[in-house]
């Protein structure tokens, strides 16, 4: 980790008023560089962002920024650092200026030409607790006309998320229609698992699978119903069959990552990444189900490097707290 980078045009950025300097670096290139940010000229206040790749395609074929939607999250999940911290929502320009920063790191032509430019409102933050996401999923069109541009949004459906998802699914109707990608983080289909790994009030399953029923339409990529797989913690693929059409809902399977939080809670991982088989009878299970099931593992040196959400920010105010 590198912090307190020298202020050089590259780590200032300016975007419609709002100013943020870079004070920390972390990453290995080729997998995801995590800036950590703080606001200038308000309350200082910390956020992270990621300019990604997929380690399978070249930035040129397949390009991934990852953005915060709050100054950490008032969420608490057990098991994600984000939750270190919360100061609030982040504003409009200040998403905005997240994915305009890892534009310009790039040469200039890079966000035209890319053949799948993807951001992602999935960083630092609960989407659906921040009312100017639909409106940054609208103004994203206005940074770039590449016509290969997702965006993807991942969220736990906290309590009366209800409005903000009418809204989102207005902004990805006028958009980004067959280019979205929604994901619900379910987590557990045991309710008392559920509200341990989740502890606020979270919508329940069956208003899950009317929300995302009410979000899709013919041509979308599906919902995906996505589970980070902690030891001890029930997925049962026969309830999730029960409430969620397979012709509307896919399931991906990821393992749990390993940060500060979810040592803390004594979590850990149904399994490991180097060693899947523990879990191929369950990716089986929801296929035979009817759903499209992914085992989603990502790469390992996203942990070893400590770029989970929230981990890097986290750092930064651990050091300044010393
Ligand atoms: S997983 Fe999402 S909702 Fe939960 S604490 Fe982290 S950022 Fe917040």
């Amino acid at each position: 980790m590198e912090q307190g980078l020298a202020i050089s045009p590259w780590n200032t950025w300016r975007s419609t008023g709002i100013m943020f300097e870079i004070v920390a670096k972390s990453g290995t290139d080729g997998i995801a560089d995590v800036y950590v940010a703080r606001e200038k000229g308000g309350r200082g206040r910390i956020f992270e962002f990621v300019d990604g790749l997929d380690h399978r395609y070249k930035r040129q074929d397949k390009w991934i920024i990852n953005i915060s939607t709050q100054f950490g999250c008032p969420l608490n999940c057990l098991f994600c650092d984000a939750s270190h911290t919360f100061e609030g929502n982040i504003a409009l320009e200040l998403m905005m200026g997240q994915i305009s920063a890892v534009l310009k790191m790039h040469d200039e032509s890079l966000k035209k030409t890319c053949r799948k430019l993807k951001v992602h409102f999935a960083r630092m933050g609960e989407p659906a607790l921040n009312p100017s996401v639909p409106e940054a999923i609208g103004s994203l069109r206005n940074m770039t006309d590449n016509p290969d541009l997702w965006a993807c949004v991942a969220t736990t459906l906290p309590k009366g998320s209800g409005s903000w998802l009418r809204r989102l699914r207005e902004a990805k109707e006028m958009h980004f229609r067959g280019r979205f990608q929604l994901q619900f983080s379910i987590n557990s289909t045991d309710d008392s698992h559920r509200s341990k790994l989740m502890p606020f009030d979270y919508e329940d399953l069956g208003k899950a699978a009317e929300f995302g029923a009410y979000f899709f339409t013919k041509g979308d990529r599906k919902v995906a119903l996505n589970f980070a797989l902690a030891k001890g913690v029930a997925v049962e693929p026969d309830k999730i069959r029960r409430l969620f059409d397979p012709e509307i809902f896919a399931i991906k399977l990821t393992p749990l990552n390993p940060t500060s939080k979810g040592r803390e809670s004594g979590l850990s991982s149904a399994f490991q990444p180097v060693d899947s088989t523990c879990v191929i009878s369950l990716v089986e299970e929801f296929r035979d189900a009817g759903f499209e099931t992914v085992l989603s593992i990502g790469d390992q040196r996203e942990n070893e490097i400590g770029s989970n959400c929230g981990q890097a920010a986290r750092s930064v105010l651990d050091n300044a707290a010393l």
